[in-house]
């Protein structure tokens, strides 16, 4: 079994003002390479907190996470972007495209951290481009593009440095339904041609239905697998059962 994320006992507590949140409670979790995971809980049970952590953009309060067998948090500053930059790719629900830089310059933005030529990192960002159906939007700015163009650039520019990883936060949450089904089909591409590591946080039962698996966090706690709670349970039947009554199966 190849483990790509070796979570342990992981715990992220907050204090803000007098006040503390125990976001994530002794978290363990092992995903393989292969697997694309759908994490589901109600807003504030921690999902954020738990790819932050293994994306290394915050810092455990107790616990370990390693990422392909190396602990992130060993690294700081220009190593550890540097190392975040080749082995993970962020995708976010707000797209978080850099706006006076078009399309092709947003894809190529992470690959300034690698050894490769300028001419070698405007090829690779044009072929992620192409991949995700943009080749026609190169020097669009993030304003000239429809919410599921934007969000297909954040993609390229996720993939970009072709990581192993690929960790996305609510990527359909502020799409309309059908540029939310596009994203979802190419993040299963992603996951089946090119063996890229999923794990995507969604409040959404039908966006789960694209993962192959699904894991349930609760006030800070992941449930064991398969253990859905019983609201989620009567969710993702009622989308299953809407699923099949238009046939649009994903
Ligand atoms: P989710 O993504 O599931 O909606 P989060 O991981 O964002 O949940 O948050 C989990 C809990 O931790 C929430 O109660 C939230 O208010 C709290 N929290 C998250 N980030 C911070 C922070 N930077 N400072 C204080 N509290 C935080
Ligand atoms: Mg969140």
């Amino acid at each position: 079994m190849d483990a790509i994320i070796q979570a342990q006992k992981l715990s992220r507590e907050y204090v803000r003002d007098a006040e503390r949140v125990l976001a994530l409670r002794d978290v363990d979790l092992e995903i393989c390479r292969g697997e694309f995971l759908a994490l589901m809980g109600p807003s504030g049970s921690g999902k954020s907190t738990l790819l932050h952590l293994i994306a290394a953009m915050d810092r455990p309060t107790s616990g370990q996470v390693l990422v392909l067998g190396k602990d992130p948090q060993s690294l700081a500053g220009r190593a550890l972007a540097r190392w975040r930059n080749l082995h993970i790719g962020f995708v976010f629900q707000s797209f978080n495209l850099i706006p006076i830089l078009t399309a092709l310059e947003n894809v190529a933005l992470p690959l300034k951290l690698t050894a490769l030529s300028a001419k070698q990192q405007m090829e690779h960002a044009r072929t992620a481009l192409k991949l995700v159906g943009l080749s026609d939007r190169l020097h669009h700015f993030p304003r000239q593009l429809s919410g599921g163009q934007e969000q297909r650039v954040a993609i390229a520019r996720a993939i970009a440095t072709d990581p192993d990883l690929i960790l996305a936060d609510e990527p359909t949450g502020n799409l309309d339904a059908g540029s939310g089904a596009q994203i979802l089909e190419l993040l299963a591409v992603l996951n089946t041609e090119y063996g890229k590591t999923l794990i995507m946080v969604t409040h959404d039962p039908r966006a789960a239905h694209f993962a192959k698996t699904i894991r349930y966090l609760d006030k800070g706690v992941l449930r064991p697998p398969g253990g859905e709670p019983g609201d989620w349970a009567g969710a993702s039947r009622t989308a299953e059962s809407q699923l099949s009554a238009t046939g649009s199966e994903p």
